[in-house]
């Protein structure tokens, strides 16, 4: 199984942020294997293009929750019109042989995190949340080893910042990496927010000697060769 993301910014990178170049996050969002969207954000259309990727390999468009920066009725009216299906369900699903199991997230809104399994590899995309809750935790140990976990981590190294209460900062990721590092194999990080965060390659320094992987627009994670 492969994900790419399509955007690793929190809801501050507006598109008119472009000018920021390398350093552009869109809003987050990923695809897995090419045809399984996660969230059709705003930044969509334009990371489909940047990347070079066909609007029509999305068959299938599911989604974490109803923040802005992850649903737009726009986005999703541009995908359906391409022939992909937006899919809701609670619970359970396999969609392009890959089964997808929704779980709880801790955030402001209801949101739902995603393990996605093909029976070779599993991926956990779990945002937008702080911490993870404890069914989750326990979903994964149950089902270990997970081969990448992708973790919120909106709130970078800003102290007493209070977006800690549905978004983690680089200490929280820290700490669950310690604590989860038995059953996960891969952690990285996405959802950074443009003003609390350093430069793509100042996040990678300080997180390297955790382990901790540092997703950008762009970054294809293949798990299966
Ligand atoms: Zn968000
Ligand atoms: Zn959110």
């Amino acid at each position: 199984m492969k994900i790419r993301f399509l955007g690793t910014g929190a809801a501050d990178w507006s598109p008119e942020r472009r000018d920021h170049g390398d350093e552009y996050r869109g809003n987050a969002s990923a695809l897995i294997n090419d045809t399984i969207l996660i969230d059709p954000g705003p930044t969509v259309p334009y990371a489909l293009e940047k990347f070079g990727i066909a609007p029509e390999s999305i068959k299938y468009i599911i989604n974490t929750h109803k923040h802005k920066d992850h649903f737009n009725s726009d986005t999703l009216t541009f995908l359906e019109s391409k022939g992909a299906r937006f899919i809701e369900f609670d619970d359970e699903i396999i969609l392009e042989d890959v089964k997808i199991k929704a779980s709880t997230g801790h955030h402001r809104v209801p949101t739902k995190h995603y393990l996605f399994d093909d029976g070779e590899s599993k991926i956990y995309y779990a945002l937008d949340s702080a911490w993870l809750l404890y069914d989750e935790v326990q979903m994964i140990i149950d089902t270990a080893p997970v081969d990448l976990i992708v973790l919120d981590c909106t709130v970078g190294h800003q102290d007493g910042d209070y977006r800690i209460f549905e978004h983690n900062n680089i200490n929280m990721v820290i700490e669950m990496k310690k604590t989860l590092k038995e059953h996960i194999k891969r952690f990285c990080i996405s959802h950074m927010s443009c003003g609390l965060h350093d430069d793509h390659d100042i996040i990678c320094r300080d997180l390297e000697p955790y382990g901790i992987e540092v997703a950008y627009d762009g970054l294809e994670i293949s798990l299966n060769d």
